[in-house]
């Protein structure tokens, strides 16, 4: 086998599956997530946002960014929230060889160790994109879980925070995954009424590792 060796020590594996689009439960519960950053000025601006909320979240964060803000991830990470791995170049996992994905993933799982000094323990596949045996070999091999989403508002073709808002809060229900992005300035403008809108519906914040381990519960 090629490439570099997965991460030791391998992180306790969350779940029981090899991937999570939502979890199942009737808890009102949802998690937020924010992919490809961090920014440096976006990702600054929504944790104030999140912090006045007291609101939990995950950054998927692609490692050249997380490598270049070191002392954003340490806020992120000293802030309350969950930092998931989203690979080194951002490429379709799908595409590449077994090799490629796990140097992929090794790569930035040490990018995240080494600026926060907390392993990641769950990945999302940028685009989405990942097969079901890359599924089942990375959760086997990184104790990752796939981590997918149920609400895609499709912010990054910049729809307007107002329309961004309003499909988030439609979509919301109970083990929801949200997805949205931190690298753009309007995503970033949908977040104080859509987490106020969210929280005023009685739902509550979790990352993902919390949510997870409510599957099958409630
Ligand atoms: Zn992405």
């Amino acid at each position: 086998m090629g490439g570099a060796p997965a991460p030791q020590p391998l992180p306790t594996s969350v779940g029981n599956k090899d991937s999570y689009s939502r979890v199942a439960t009737g808890l009102p519960f949802i998690a937020l997530t924010f992919d490809d950053g961090p920014h440096p000025q976006h990702t600054p601006r929504l944790l104030d946002i999140l912090k006045q909320r007291n609101v939990k979240a995950t950054f998927y964060v692609v490692a050249t960014n997380a490598r270049r803000y070191p002392e954003i991830m340490r806020r992120i990470v000293a802030e309350g929230h969950e930092i998931g791995n989203h690979t080194v170049t951002h490429g379709n996992l799908a595409k590449m060889s077994e090799a490629g994905v796990r140097q992929e993933l090794t790569a930035a799982h040490e990018a995240i160790v080494a600026t926060t000094g907390v392993a990641p323990r769950t990945m999302r596949p940028p685009y989405g994109a990942i097969t079901a045996s890359q599924k089942a070999w990375i959760r086997h091999d990184f104790g990752y879980p796939t981590i997918m989403w149920s609400v895609d508002p499709e912010d990054w073709k910049k729809p307007g925070a107002s329309v961004v808002t309003s499909r988030l809060v439609s979509g919301a229900t109970p083990g929801g995954i949200l997805l949205v992005h931190d690298i753009h300035s309007s995503t970033i403008d949908a977040m104080p009424s859509t987490v106020d809108q969210l929280l005023g519906r009685g739902l509550k914040f979790v990352t993902v590792t919390q949510l997870i381990a409510m599957d099958g519960r409630g």
